[in-house]
C-alpha cells in the first residue's frame, strides 16, 4: 500500500486532513507558533511562491489568466494570483485544507484592505485529487505536492498535468541528487514525528523525460534551499 492511486493516496488524503492539516496550515502561516525546523520550512516555501510569481509575471500580466493551482494547500500561490487578477481554480484532495484556503482567500480578497485588485475575484475552490481534474487552463502549477508521489505514479501525474495546460506547467518538486538522498535515509530532511506520510525524492532528469514524453519541454529551472527546504522548481512548455 505505497503507491499514490491505491492505498497510499488514501493515507495522504487522510493524513492532510487531519495532523498534516495543522502542521502545514501552521508552517503556511503567519504565526510564531512554529519550531525552528518549521520556521526554516516556511522561509523556504515562501520562496518557492516568490520564484513563481516571478516566472509567470516575466511572462506579462497575470490579469484574466486561467490557472489551475493544483494541490492548494491554505491557498499560498493561490491568492497572490488572484490578487493579480488571475482566474484560478483552487484545488485539493483534502477538504480540510480546501476549507482554508477559501477561508484566507476571503479575509485576504475581500476584506478591502487591499487596493492592487480594486475587483477582487475569488478563486474558485474545489475538493478534488488531482488526477479527477479537467478542463483547460493557460497554465498549470503544481507545488510541493510530487512528494507525495513514487516514480512510478509520478509520470501519469505530470502528463494528466500537462493535459490541463495550453501555454505553462510549473512544478517543484524535492531533488533526488546523492547528498539529499543521504540526508532523507538518516531522517535530517523530514524531522518532526507527525511526519506521517512517505516521502519520494524525484530526479529532475526523470521529470524531464516525464514531459518530453507528452511533448513538454523545460523552459526555466529554479532552486530553492534552506537549511530543511528543497525545492526544485520547473518551467515547461510545449516542445
Ligand atoms: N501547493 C501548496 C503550497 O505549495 O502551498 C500545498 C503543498 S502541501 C506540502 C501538499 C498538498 O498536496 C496538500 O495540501 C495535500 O492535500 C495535496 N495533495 C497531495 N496529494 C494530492 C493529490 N493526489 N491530489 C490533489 N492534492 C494532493
Amino acid at each position: 500500500a505505497e503507491e499514490v492511486g491505491g492505498g497510499d493516496k488514501e493515507v495522504v488524503r487522510e493524513y492532510f486532513n487531519n495532523n498534516g492539516f495543522q502542521r502545514w496550515r501552521k508552517i503556511y502561516g503567519e504565526t510564531d507558533e512554529v519550531n525552528r525546523v518549521q520556521m526554516d520550512i516556511r522561509i523556504g516555501h515562501s520562496k518557492t511562491v516568490e520564484n513563481v510569481m516571478q516566472m509567470l509575471t516575466d511572462d506579462g500580466p497575470l490579469k484574466g489568466v486561467t490557472v489551475c493551482d493544483a494541490g492548494c494547500g491554505t491557498g499560498c500561490l493561490s491568492i497572490p494570483l488572484a490578487k493579480q487578477g488571475a482566474v484560478v481554480l483552487a484545488s485539493d484532495i483534502s477538504a480540510a485544507m480546501v476549507a482554508e484556503a477559501e477561508k484566507q482567500a476571503r479575509e485576504e480578497l475581500l476584506s478591502g484592505k487591499d487596493e492592487l485588485s480594486p475587483v477582487p475575484v475569488l478563486p474558485k475552490f474545489e475538493v478534488k485529487d488531482l488526477e479527477s481534474l479537467d478542463g483547460k487552463y493557460d497554465t498549470v502549477v503544481c507545488l510541493d505536492v510530487l512528494i507525495h508521489y513514487p516514480q512510478s505514479k509520478a509520470d501519469g501525474m505530470i502528463a494528466h498535468l500537462a493535459s490541463l495546460a495550453e501555454n505553462r506547467l510549473l512544478i517543484s518538486f524535492a531533488p533526488k541528487t546523492v547528498y539529499y538522498d543521504l540526508l532523507k535515509r538518516v531522517g535530517e530532511l523530514f524531522p518532526g514525528p507527525s511526519k506521517a506520510t512517505r516521502a519520494y525524492l524525484h530526479a529532475e532528469a526523470d521529470v524531464e523525460r516525464a514531459l518530453q514524453k507528452v511533448g513538454w519541454k523545460i523552459r526555466k529551472r529554479g532552486l530553492i534551499t534552506t537549511q530543511f527546504y528543497f525545492a526544485k522548481l520547473i518551467e515547461a512548455v510545449p516542445a
